[in-house]
């Protein structure tokens, strides 16, 4: 059975006062849940501070991107390495954010997912296909795309470390969701093509969905199938909002 995630992204938002707040109100009013894994992702100077006070809650750490190299000469960049040894256990890595803004594509992708296999943490590889694609029949090709030039150049047990999200880049960000009939059918065919590529043991893959998921709409789309849970932007900076999403099920 795919494990059950809901991590929130808080992309380029809150200064650290605001992020311990975050922190402070999530930490207080979680319970912690067996069945489902809860991760905060934060900006990389947040990334100690939430490690300190998220303590023995049991949410875990997550950060937003790492580098394609290990380490060196890359000024500004941040390494797996680093990350893990900051007590981070996920990277965010694919979003549609960094594939629009700064051109990150399949190889440096394929790259990025290594270093964080390499230094024993989970990517959260994220796929979804814009609107016009979507509108030109493309649905389907653009998934397998991305799958293949990341997953495809992997094994089974490398790819059994990484957790899927599905984000329909005319979902992110805009209020727009997805129904769950068309997030299910998504997810099905991203089920489908993980089996068919890597046999039975890869259904163990979990599939998060992510799309202006909000605290009324979580459950309706948890229950799908092939529905793992969530990556959720906007609404993990609202901890109530948050934390209705993590137990929505
Ligand atoms: C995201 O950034 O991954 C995301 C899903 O954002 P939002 O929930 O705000 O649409």
């Amino acid at each position: 059975m795919p494990r059950k995630y809901v991590a929130g992204n808080w992309k380029m938002n809150l200064l650290k006062e605001e992020a311990e707040q975050l922190v402070r109100t999530l930490s207080e009013n979680y319970t912690a849940n067996p069945d489902v894994e809860c991760i905060v992702c934060p900006p990389f100077p947040w990334l100690t501070q939430t490690k300190a006070l998220l303590g023995e809650t049991g949410i875990q750490l997550g950060a937003q991107n790492c580098a394609a190299t290990e380490k060196g000469a890359f000024t500004g960049e941040v390494s797996a390495q680093m990350l893990a040894s900051a007590g981070v256990r996920y990277v965010i890595l694919g979003h549609s954010e960094r594939r629009a803004l700064f051109g990150e594509q399949g190889a440096v992708l394929l790259e990025k997912t290594k270093r964080v296999l390499e230094a024993g943490l989970t990517p959260i590889f994220c796929i979804g296909e814009t609107l016009e694609e979507r509108n030109a029949g493309k649905l389907e090709q653009v998934i397998s795309h991305q799958l293949q030039e990341v997953l495809g150049h992997l094994s089974l047990p490398e790819v059994l470390n990484i957790v899927l999200a599905y984000e329909p880049v005319w979902a992110i960000g805009t209020g727009v969701t997805a129904s769950p009939e068309q997030a299910e059918e998504v997810h099905t065919f991203i089920h489908g093509w993980l089996t068919k590529t890597f046999g039975s043991e890869a259904s163990n893959v979990s599939i998060l969905y992510g799309g202006s998921v909000t605290a009324e709409n979580a459950s309706g789309l948890f229950a799908r199938n092939h529905i793992d849970g969530g990556l959720i932007g906007g609404a993990s900076l609202k901890p109530a909002d948050f934390l209705k999403i993590v137990n929505a099920w």
